[in-house]
């Protein structure tokens, strides 16, 4: 049985690429050999267990998705049709849909052009009396401006949601990503730090909505009370949904998440070795590197670059991947979005996202992406700049298009 997925067998980088580090497929067969394969077992109560000591006390569920915990989130803070969320624009669709299905108004807020999280100093603004939840989102796993919005929400007794999909693991102000609002959610698709496939957390912080959250999580019962023997008999007592993962996945990702040290520790590696050898290219080249500031440990989820524009950003695309390496763009604005247009987004709304989005570039990154790799992407962006400087600079598409071929 293979312990390790091996790195590359062919050219190819990919993208991302999701690997083993040891114990998953043992740690399955366990699940199914103690009799429990469905939800609430005992590899989904380790995973809480560990997740919830890592968070410093708070509840954790498990759930199928990121998406499913977000939309656990927009039931427990009942949310009505007419409220209104706020969340930036520069996010995955997942973050506004969890409130949109009940009904709630989006209100796009633009990114910090550093971070590229959710501008602090642009919330206060947006908020309205039907103003119900803030869901800060720490893009790349690097903490958003916590003080000021934990600040603001409590001053206008607004809930906190952190999308913490990115940033398991990190903190800010040493503190942990996901233990500020009074939810958070964590994600642990293949494409995250920590995976079993498709897979997410909800984390409760505020002690008044655990109960409440264990009914929603299981199917509107109190079937876990009557586990622990509280109540005689379980019954349907809210509204509720199926968000338990089965057990086999749990146990994948238990796995993972008590390598998470190692884990980290490779990613930091990647992080590092792109950050070090673009550093002194990012200037010659006009590519900005991300920023990272010292009182955010960021989780090392993803490296991205920003280019000068958008014919940059495709002409490089093309040239790396003519070299058979998958780099990928994020997320397009949700407020020009079809259903983002529909809720009134416009041009010129949020145009820090506007710009970013057309000029971000995710590089090659997963826990073995080899140092050798890495040259080779890194060898691959010093010859599309070279080649561009030879036939007369930047901002010409036509002659930037022409390079990728
Ligand atoms: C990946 C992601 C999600 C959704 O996660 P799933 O587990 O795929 O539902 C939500 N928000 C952000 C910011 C993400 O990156």
């Amino acid at each position: 049985m293979p312990t390790r997925v091996s790195a590359t067998n062919s050219l190819e980088i990919p993208f991302n690429r999701p690997t083993l580090v040891g114990k998953e497929l043992g740690y399955i067969a366990d699940a199914i050999i103690r009799g429990q394969a469905s939800g609430d077992g005992a590899y989904t109560k380790k995973c809480q267990v560990l997740l919830e000591q890592a968070m410093g006390g708070a509840r954790v569920f498990l759930t199928t998705s990121c998406t499913d915990a977000l939309e656990m989130a927009a039931l427990l803070l009942d949310f009505q049709p007419g409220d209104e969320v706020i969340v930036p624009s520069f996010t995955f669709v997942s973050t506004v849909n969890a409130f949109v299905l009940r009904g709630a108004r989006p209100v796009f807020v633009d990114v910090r052009p550093d971070t590229l999280n959710l501008d602090e100093e642009k919330l206060e603004s947006l908020i309205t009396a039907h103003t119900r939840a803030i869901v800060p989102v720490h893009y790349a796993g690097v903490g958003c401006e916590l003080d000021s919005i934990m600040e603001i929400a409590g001053r206008h007794g607004i809930a906190v949601v952190e999308d913490n999909a990115h940033g398991v693991f990190g903190r800010y102000r040493g503190k942990p990503l996901g233990s500020f609002g009074d939810l958070a959610t964590l994600s642990f698709h293949e494409t995250k730090n920590f995976t079993c496939g498709e897979g997410g957390a909800l984390i409760v912080n505020n002690p008044e909505r655990i109960e409440r959250a264990e009914i929603i999580w299981d199917k509107g019962t109190n079937r876990s009370r009557f586990f622990r023997g509280e109540v005689d008999k379980y019954t349907w007592v809210d509204v509720g949904s199926s968000f338990l993962p089965s057990d086999i996945l749990a146990a994948f990702l238990f796995a993972q998440l008590e390598a998470r040290d190692e884990i980290q520790c490779k990613r930091k590696r990647v992080w590092d070795y792109y950050y070090r050898h673009l550093w002194n290219l990012a200037h010659k080249y006009g590519i900005v590197l991300p920023t990272v500031p010292p009182h955010c440990e960021q989780s090392y989820h993803m490296f991205y670059i920003l280019l000068q524009d958008l014919s940059e950003r495709q002409a490089l695309i093309a040239h790396l991947k003519s070299r058979g390496i998958l780099a990928i763009f994020h997320y397009m604005p949700l407020h020009l979005s079809l259903m983002g247009v529909k809720f009134g987004g416009k041009p010129g709304d949020c145009p820090v996202t506007e710009s970013v989005s057309d000029r971000l570039l995710r590089l090659p990154f997963h826990n073995e992406l080899t140092e050798s790799d890495q040259a080779r992407v890194i060898g691959a962006i010093v010859e599309f700049f070279d080649k561009m400087k030879h036939i007369g600079g930047r901002k010409n598409s036509e002659l930037l298009e022409s390079i990728s071929r």
